[in-house]
């Protein structure tokens, strides 16, 4: 099970003076509360209701402390239990780990944001844009050569459908014979709508091949 509730024990107390409803011994009856929780991956995440409960260690007897045959003293003394009870942290632990990941994202999300804005505003010869294609694939561009108001660029003639294998498409070889001329104002809008998604730099170091020369513009 992947997600699911559970119930875990907050407080738990003896209560030697009260007798045990069922054997009516002295000294073994114990109060416990508890409280119900959802879980996903077996994380718990969020902290429900608290409900008292209670056994007894004399002759094993067990009961919820709603049952109507239980005593209003045995009822009273959950109820104060109860409302002192807290609970542990880790009720919440699923909560905490959630939050914590994704500030974490977001961050490095920022970051990498910022860095590859950096990127786009001063290209590198060898930069390799990644970016979505309209058919819900991904493929790669990179950078030949750059020009006053333009980039020369080979397209990667491949692509993938998880962003993830892109690694296995950036070879050379890969990409176009001929090359393509992009205005660095094209390449800026479609990095400011997220059609270009990341930019590597240092791919270079990869490849043992140097970039080709081109003339330059008059
Ligand atoms: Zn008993």
């Amino acid at each position: 099970m992947i997600t699911g509730s559970g119930s875990g024990k907050i407080k738990s107390e003896i209560k030697t003076e009260i007798e045990c409803p069922n054997c009516k011994e002295k000294g073994y009856l114990e109060l416990i509360i508890s409280r119900w929780h959802f879980h996903v991956f077996w994380i718990p995440v969020f902290p429900f209701w608290k409900y008292g409960k209670g056994k007894c260690n004399f002759c094993n007897f067990k009961f919820l402390g709603k049952d109507k045959k239980i005593s209003d003293e045995i009822k009273y003394e959950l109820s104060v239990m109860k409302s002192k009870a807290k609970g542990p942290i880790w009720q919440f632990s699923g909560l905490f780990i959630g939050v914590f990941l994704l500030i974490m994202l977001f961050t490095l999300r920022g970051e990498f944001k910022d860095e590859y804005a950096n990127y786009i505003e001063n290209p590198k010869v060898g930069d390799v844009y990644n970016y979505r294609k309209e058919n819900l694939k991904y493929s790669t561009i990179k950078v030949m050569e750059i020009r006053k108001d333009t980039l020369v660029v080979k397209y990667n003639l491949f692509s993938v459908e998880d962003i993830f294998d892109m690694d296995d498409i950036t070879d050379d070889i890969n990409y176009s014979f001929d090359n393509y001329i992009m205005t660095h104002k094209e390449i800026r809008q479609l990095f400011q709508e997220n059609v270009i998604y990341a930019v590597d730099r240092n791919n270079f170091i990869k490849s043992e091949k140097e970039p080709i020369e081109y003339e330059k513009e008059n």
